[in-house]
């Protein structure tokens, strides 16, 4: 597809981004441009554009703001050894973005178009690619955008990729995280959007991410919403069990879990080296025997953002229960370690998984 470029006059300066860049944060600090992609049902995907980051003029009947219409993905820049930039699987996030769009009745974006999207945006604001530990944070997103108050898809959509500089997810090195076990919420039902990366299951999370902060902990773990037995997954990370008889376990993808590809990707590492690895359902009374008994000896959070969290303590109505000796365990650290170098091209990985961008 070809893009039209308008270049920002009011880009930062070397210097105002230079400061910016020092201590980032995750998700506050936003490079200079946008990408931005029209769909309409006559004229299909039109008017690429790589232009200045700004605000949208939206009409208040845009169907996204009053029926939900919206869908993302979230992926990373890196800055390589030899100067250049990669990307971490882009495809993977096309695949799965148009998977999200097909359950949310939204126009699917071709593949290609989708990565060429991403890499348009990294080379216009390449100098916003730390080096070390940081990364571009990267998040296309496509919202309904035609005005119009009727329960239908809608027949107008935005396609749009904004970046931001990161610094490492967990300031000051990555403490294990504690999670609240939710007793009246539910993430996803079957049936429903929970496989869809969509911005409606996080607003449908996060009164039970409060709870968890109220009971003093990071983040929340969902069960399945039928038998509020089987453990999910937390608001927005995958999850494994690591058991001293050096087995693994992660629940199976099955609808109402997002299939992380992290997730993917740490399957695909522990099978190759051979590590026996179950894709089954855990029960949060197995869990809590697990720990007990010392069986369970590491239990991990994984996602792009902060790759892999170490699971040190858990806390629910049924009482609380530490994981191991409550830190972070070496085989998580070294999953950790290793995923990261491959990611940054610093340790060879599967063929394909490095994605070098021309800039
Ligand atoms: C994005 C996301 C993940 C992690 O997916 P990655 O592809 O590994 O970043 C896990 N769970 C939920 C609910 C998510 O939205």
């Amino acid at each position: 597809m070809r893009f039209e470029t308008t270049r920002n006059p009011a880009a930062l300066s070397d210097e105002a981004r230079t400061d910016l860049m020092a201590d980032p944060g995750f998700g506050r600090v936003f490079t200079d441009h946008m990408v931005t992609i029209r769909w309409t049902v006559d004229g299909g995907w039109q008017e690429a554009r790589v232009r200045p980051r700004e605000a949208f003029q939206l009409d208040p009947a845009s169907a996204v703001l009053h029926y939900a219409q919206e869908i993302f993905e979230g992926l990373k820049a890196y800055r390589a050894t030899d100067g250049g930039v990669t990307m971490f699987r882009p495809e993977q996030n096309a695949r799965r973005f148009n998977e999200s769009a097909r359950r949310m009745a939204m126009p699917e974006l071709p593949d290609d178009v989708f990565v060429q999207a991403c890499e348009e945006l990294i080379r216009v604001d390449e100098k916003w690619v730390p080096g070390g530990e940081g990364s571009l944070y990267l998040r296309p997103f496509m919202f309904a955008s035609e005005a119009f108050l009727g329960v239908k898809p809608a027949s107008e959509f935005i396609f749009c990729v904004i970046a931001c500089t990161v610094g490492a997810y967990f300031k000051g090195g990555a403490k294990p995280v504690s999670i609240w076990v939710s007793d009246h919420y539910n993430r996803a039902g079957p049936g429903g959007t929970g496989a869809a990366k969509c911005g409606g299951n996080y607003a449908a999370s996060l009164v039970a991410q409060a709870e968890a902060i109220q009971h003093g902990c990071d983040q929340v773990v969902f069960l399945d919403s039928s038998e509020h037995k089987w453990v999910e997954e937390l608001g927005g990370m995958n999850l494994f069990f690591l058991f001293a008889d050096g087995s693994v376990v992660t629940p199976p993808l099955g609808g109402t879990i997002l299939p992380g590809i992290t997730r993917a990707s740490i399957l695909h590492l522990l099978r190759t080296d051979g590590v026996v690895v179950e894709e089954r359902p855990y029960s949060i009374d197995e869990w809590r025997a697990d720990a007990a008994s010392g069986k369970l000896s590491e239990v991990f959070a994984c996602g792009t953002a902060a790759v892999l969290a170490a699971v040190g303590q858990v806390k629910s109505s049924q009482g609380d229960f530490v994981i191991g000796n409550g830190g972070t365990g070496l085989r998580t650290e070294a999953l950790r370690t290793r995923l990261t170098a491959i990611q940054r091209g610093q340790a060879p990985g599967p063929e394909g998984w490095v994605h070098t961008v021309a800039l």
